[in-house]
């Protein structure tokens, strides 16, 4: 049995009249780059988080770009992050203007080690961009704490995380502002590139969309970039945002299954959930000593796994210059030989789970 790591084709096939029924509308109507269908999705996905603007922009990473410059980045500003993403949360904080200092994650979640958070502060930091990696919130509560007491910004990078909780607040609601990405694999994926970011603040909302639309249409009052969600992505947004809390919850059923037929096999340890915390699984990350072995039997026997990510963003060589070592951040360089992630996707069915841990069960029997 070959399993692949997320299928996208199979929940095509669950939502196939629709979403070929939607793409037709947006043919017939020539509403190829905003218009009424991006109005449509940008209301109803601000509806979706309760908040009250969402500004749609054409991927997750320029949509962080948009919020760090409507916050008013200035050369040299400094901006805490976590030393385990995805390249996106730090390569716009250098593209705004700004400096990358990172802080170690923590060993349960994954997620920013709050504790760290404060020392890392100097007379130049700005603001702090908390990523919900994996699915799971970061500790907002803290983040916020710290926020509020040194007058900081924050932006949540949900870009994994769309409808994650703490203490049943979800993801994007925190800070000033949250960035998303609907890249196809992405737990709400278009089909193709496609970002937003949401925010309760008027000024800031009615800033960005000015700036990803060439800084106005008809009346240029600055230099702005193109950024912009075209219709066919956002009729398909559309389609797809009701099916997202039964989606989610299907995530959640698989892991469920990971955790229960995965515990206590060999030295796995499976995903840890904080108290108070929700995860949707947007992957499914175990870690294990002995990685390398088990992901070749893996590859071996047709399942596919994939490393998120194979190094933390301090030991890639786009920040050699900051001159990281692995005692900077433990945990995270820790992680690069640890972690795995296993297939998952809402419509996983059960017996590819059970196929993915007998395989896995075979490995740990044989060794
Ligand atoms: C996917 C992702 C992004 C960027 O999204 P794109 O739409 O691919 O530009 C940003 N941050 C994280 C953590 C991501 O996983």
């Amino acid at each position: 049995m070959k399993i692949p790591f997320v299928d996208l084709h199979a929940q095509y096939l669950t939502i196939k009249s629709a979403i070929d029924q939607a793409v037709a509308d947006v043919i017939r109507q020539s509403a190829y780059i905003r218009g009424p269908y991006v109005e449509k999705f940008e209301t109803e996905y601000a509806q979706s988080m309760g908040v009250k603007h969402c500004v749609s922009c054409s991927d997750g990473t320029a949509a962080i770009y948009i919020a760090m410059r409507g916050l008013g980045l200035k050369a040299g500003d400094e901006v805490i992050t976590t030393a385990h993403s995805w390249i996106s949360t730090t390569e716009t904080i250098t593209q705004a203007g700004g400096r990358v200092v990172f802080c170690d994650t923590d060993e349960d979640t994954f997620t920013i080690d709050v504790k760290q958070i404060e020392a890392k502060i100097t007379p130049r930091t700005k603001g702090i961009i908390p990523v919900h990696l994996y699915g799971q919130s970061a500790d907002m509560e803290a983040i916020m704490a710290i926020a509020r007491k040194h007058n900081l910004w924050v932006i949540e990078d949900c870009a994994q995380a769309h409808r994650s909780t703490q203490n049943g607040r979800m993801v994007g609601t925190w800070g000033n502002a949250a960035t998303f990405s609907f890249y196809p694999g992405k737990n709400l994926g278009a089909y193709g590139d496609a970002g937003a970011l949401v925010t309760n603040d008027d000024k800031l909302s009615d800033w960005c969309a000015t700036f990803a639309r060439h800084g106005g249409k008809g009346d240029h009052i600055m230099e702005g970039i193109n950024s912009r969600l075209d219709g066919l992505q956002a009729a398909i947004l559309s389609v797809k945002l009701p099916h997202l809390p039964a989606w989610t919850a299907a995530r959640q059923r698989v892991a469920a299954r990971y955790d229960k037929l995965l515990a206590g096999v060999g030295d796995i340890v499976t995903p840890k959930v904080a108290v108070g915390r929700t995860h949707v699984y947007h992957l499914y990350v175990i870690r294990t000593a002995r990685r390398d072995a088990l992901r070749e039997h893996l590859t071996a026997a047709g399942i596919a796994t994939v490393l998120n990510y194979p190094k933390a963003l301090p030991f890639y060589p786009a920040y050699a210059y900051l001159g990281h070592r692995p005692a900077d951040f433990p945990v995270a360089h820790a992680n690069q030989s640890r972690i795995l992630s296993l297939p998952i996707y809402p419509e996983m069915p059960d017996e590819m789970i059970d196929h993915v841990v007998a395989t896995i069960k075979a490995f740990y029997a044989r060794a």
